[in-house]
């Protein structure tokens, strides 16, 4: 590479010469934004054009971008202690979130373990769950999960995903699944029938809870849910509630188990986790799991860990954003965007280039009418993805469904401004 060239390019231009980006066919990518600075719920690029990140940066801003009680908080921990092992080691970080967080969780959650995203606080969720049944000698080696779940990318939380054109290079590499739809007034009794025909089979059952994010924002009911759930407790099926997504604020209350009588075996988090500042994984587990690991044989230890496991700046930032989530203020943002998004809905459902407008607390989506059917590769995506830009609000609509999940710091008027465009964009395309 010709250094003294650099100078001369725009980040932009040296990005393109660098840098293989995420869920991007390389060849005819977008020229990506430089972003150089950003505030509460605006992104400022190279230019100093300004863009609302309508979206949370990728479903992870809760509070606004560089908070200042965060970014105090990360501040003064680096200068304290940056990073130790977790192994046969502890820090007051670590231990004041496992504490914070378990105050806020269903009764039965009671041991943290930490890792640094959402696949892989998935994948230990999984390790808990199948080595608790190898532990006590009992062979239940199946999982169930949702079709079109999204749990990850590493291998097994793209195994217990719903296949699809994302999985299909490695379909032969991931592990059997067995799938279920999403529960209806009208498909429970069948689903439970079909659940009790493999119970003595199935370790686990893996879901997102009342939002199908990568699907394209699918909801489905808590009172559905829940007589599943119970049905699984009754069938000795452990239950791993995937709120890596849904945590922390979206779906109008703290967690979507707050919208749930029955009680998950095993819960992940990342994400909104450290407000979105920080890649941090969480995976709680109940007295029960944790239990089944407690051995004088070292054989049944879970052997799993990550070299920044437990990072005491992601855990320290995750616990100031706790504090912010439970601020009074904070609790009035998220009801105030629950009320302007269920208004939106109501303006827009009859309009005839919608085929649905749906929402589950802060999340929002609307599903284009399409000649072709929903399709995360429809064209309409990329339509609509440069509309919004070009209109200074990052959208990024999976297919045909777009969706607005912005930070709870997001105010009425930006709010407006994105209904605004929306109804701009359903009179064009
Ligand atoms: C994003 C997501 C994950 C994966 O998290 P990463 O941090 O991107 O690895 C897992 N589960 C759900 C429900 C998600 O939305």
């Amino acid at each position: 590479m010709n250094l003294i060239e650099e100078d001369t390019l725009s980040l932009t231009e040296r990005d393109l010469k660098v840098i293989w980006h995420p869920y991007t066919q390389m060849l005819n990518a977008i020229i990506p934004t430089a972003i150089v600075r950003a505030e509460g719920s605006y992104l400022f690029d190279e230019e100093g054009k300004c863009y609302i990140d309508a979206i949370s940066s990728w479903w992870v801003i809760l509070h606004g971008h560089s908070h200042p009680y965060i970014a105090d908080r990360v501040s003064a921990q680096i200068k304290k202690l940056d990073q130790v092992i977790f192994a046969g080691f502890t820090h007051e970080p670590a231990v004041e979130l496992a504490e914070k967080l378990l105050g806020l969780l269903p009764q039965n959650q009671e041991k943290v373990f930490y890792t640094d995203n959402g696949s892989t606080s998935v994948e230990v969720a999984l390790k808990m769950c199948m080595q608790y049944w190898h532990n006590q000698d009992k062979p239940k080696i199946k999982v169930m999960a949702f079709h079109n779940g999204y749990h990850g990318d590493t291998f097994g939380a793209m195994s217990v995903s719903g296949r699809s054109a994302w999985t299909a290079p490695f379909d032969a590499y991931l592990f059997e699944v067995f799938y279920i739809d999403l529960p209806t007034a009208e498909n429970l009794p069948e689903l439970k029938k079909q659940i009790s025909a493999i119970s003595d089979q199935l370790a686990c059952f893996i879901y997102e809870p009342l939002v199908q994010g990568s699907a394209g924002m699918l909801m489905y009911g808590a009172a559905e849910l829940d007589e599943l759930m119970r049905h699984c407790r009754s069938e000795k099926v452990l239950m791993i509630q995937d709120e890596v997504f849904t945590g922390f604020g979206r779906t109008g209350k703290h967690f979507a188990a707050n919208h749930l009588v029955e009680e998950p075996d095993v819960m992940c988090f990342s994400k909104g986790l450290t407000g979105g500042t920080m890649p941090l994984g969480v995976t709680t587990c109940s007295e029960e799991i944790y239990n089944a690991f407690l051995s004088k044989d070292k054989m049944k230890t879970l052997f799993h860990g990550h070299s920044f496991t437990a990072n005491p700046l992601a855990c320290v930032a995750a616990s100031a954003s706790i504090d912010l989530l439970l601020m009074e203020e904070t609790q009035q943002h998220i009801d105030r965007i629950c009320r302007k998004h269920a208004g939106f809905i109501q303006k827009i459902r009859k309009h005839m280039r919608v085929e649905s407008a749906r929402q589950t607390g802060t999340i929002l989506a609307i599903e284009w009418r399409t000649e072709t059917g929903t399709s995360y590769f429809d064209d309409l995506r990329n339509l609509l993805y440069d509309y919004f830009l070009n209109k200074g609000i990052l959208m990024r609509p999976l297919g045909n469904v777009i969706y607005v999940l912005p930070p709870y710091c997001i105010s009425d008027q930006d709010l407006d401004r994105i209904y605004g465009e929306i109804e701009g964009a359903l009179e064009i395309y």
